[in-house]
């Protein structure tokens, strides 16, 4: 079948939007008509290079769709069903899934991070030559062939950029909150970024009954959005932000800070805005080999606990049902998140506004 994809051929050149191939799916995999795909920085990380990925790759692991067709042999789910996509498959079986953290599954890592989908191979071809999906999903593209581990379904009524954040910002950033650090009511919480995951990482604070709900990011113009997403407090990165969380939390500073761009200068950041004893949690992805100054003598002098954060130790098929119903309940305000969506033919134009900081979340509607 021929379908319209945008291609990375290239790092550090742009997406190319043209047909490719896709074969149908195989056992255990489904055929999905993508939706809305979010415009999330970890496709950046790849466009870069920051992020190693065999090329020609079709990125986009942010998404919704509904399934088309199913392989041989996939069970529980059906046609025409709503799905939201999964970027981390898990098998159920080994030593982390057992243990109730699929987010870490070490079954699939191999295969994905190879560009297939979990048999190792892709689906996708230009002129006979293969194309790499990204996360085994490959969503900026008006059709995808998916692990049916990866499907996710979810409520018809939500938005197609709703339903498409589930995936990745509001997982990662609200997981992170609600999973990995337990947030608890009356907390004192600041976050470091009010991208797409941290602002659901804002949201999900507030959620969980914070107090003080502080979030910091380098663009002045994001606090009306991270106010309507639950901010009690903004503060610009310039405007010192350690003033700003002491005077928040009678001198002590935040009982939680998470870092949700990943950059090691803000990680370092977070160790002056936590107080003694408190925890500070690492969202965003630095890039691969970079390294961060975390002293010893400051971690155990005031008893820190850093924690790393992957895909907000969800599991999505609890996880993704719970944070739609979040939506519903307007406990998760994502409408205010959606900045605006673009046709995949404008895939460079929304990577250049997110770059520009006028972006919270981008969606690309097919
Ligand atoms: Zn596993
Ligand atoms: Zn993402």
């Amino acid at each position: 079948m021929k379908i319209t994809a945008a291609v990375l051929h290239r790092t550090k050149k742009p997406f190319r939007v043209e047909t490719l191939d896709l074969e149908p799916p195989r056992a255990g995999e489904v055929l999905v008509r993508v939706q809305a795909a979010g415009v999330c920085h970890s496709d950046w990380h790849v466009a870069q290079g920051d992020t190693q990925h065999p090329l020609p790759v079709v990125c986009g692991h942010e998404g919704c769709g509904l399934i088309e067709a199913l392989g041989p042999g996939v069970s529980g789910l059906r046609e025409g069903q709503r799905v939201a996509l999964n970027w981390q498959p898990s098998c159920g079986k080994c030593f982390y899934c057992a243990r109730g953290r699929p987010a870490l599954c070490a079954e699939y890592t191999d295969p994905v991070w190879r560009g297939g989908l979990l048999d190792g191979t892709p689906r996708l071809s230009l002129n006979g030559k293969p194309v790499y999906h990204y996360c085994a999903l490959a969503c900026f593209a008006e059709k995808a062939v998916v692990p049916a581990i990866s499907c996710v379904p979810i409520g018809e009524d939500l938005p197609g950029p709703v339903a498409a954040l589930l995936g990745c910002a509001v997982a990662t950033g609200a997981g992170a909150v609600a999973n990995t650090a337990a947030v608890p009511a009356g907390a004192s919480v600041a976050v470091l970024g009010a991208g797409g995951v941290g602002l659901c990482a804002v949201a999900a604070a507030r959620a969980a009954g914070a107090e003080v709900v502080l979030a910091i990011d380098k663009v002045a113009a994001k606090e009306s959005v991270a106010r309507r997403m639950g901010a009690t407090h903004f503060a610009a990165a310039d405007a010192n932000p350690f003033a700003k969380v002491r005077e928040l939390t009678g001198g002590r500073g935040a009982d939680f800070v998470f870092e949700a761009v990943g950059h090691p200068k803000l990680q370092e950041q977070c160790l002056r805005l936590v107080r003694p004893g408190g925890t500070v949690v690492l969202v965003g992805l630095s890039p691969m080999g970079s390294a961060t100054n975390l002293p010893g003598a400051v971690l155990t002098r005031r008893e820190l606990t850093v924690m790393g954060s992957y895909y907000g130790s969800i599991d999505a098929a609890r996880d993704f049902p719970k944070f739609a119903d979040d939506y519903r309940a307007r406990r998760l305000p994502l409408d205010a998140l959606i900045t605006r969506t673009y046709d995949l033919a404008e895939i460079n134009e929304a990577y250049s506004a997110l770059l520009a900081g006028e972006l919270a979340r981008a969606v690309i509607v097919f």
